[in-house]
C-alpha cells in the first residue's frame, strides 16, 4: 500500500471537490477540519440539496486513489441509504 506525505488541508479540499464535481448529483464541499494538530484524521463536510450534514473521516496521508475511493464510497452511502 502506498502511503504520501501528509497533504494539506487544501488539497484534501480540491479532492474532495473534483470526486463531487464527477459524482452526479448537486453536492458542493462546505469544509474541511482537522481532528488533531499533528495527526492525519481530517473530516469532510459536503452538503446537497436536502441539506444533510455529510461528513465524511479521511486520512491525510492515505493515496489520492485512496482517498478519492473513501469520498466517493461515503458519498455513494449516503445517497443509498438516507436517499431512497
Ligand atoms: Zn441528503
Amino acid at each position: 500500500m502506498t502511503r504520501t506525505v501528509r497533504r494539506s488541508l487544501e488539497s484534501v479540499k480540491q479532492i474532495a471537490a473534483d470526486v463531487v464535481a464527477r459524482f452526479g448529483q448537486r453536492l458542493v464541499v462546505v469544509g474541511v477540519t482537522a481532528g488533531e494538530a499533528n495527526g492525519s484524521y481530517t473530516e469532510v463536510m459536503f452538503g446537497d440539496q436536502c441539506q444533510c450534514p455529510i461528513i465524511i473521516g479521511v486520512a491525510r496521508n492515505e493515496s489520492d486513489a485512496d482517498l478519492r475511493r473513501r469520498i466517493a464510497d461515503g458519498l455513494r452511502q449516503h445517497f443509498d441509504h438516507v436517499h431512497n
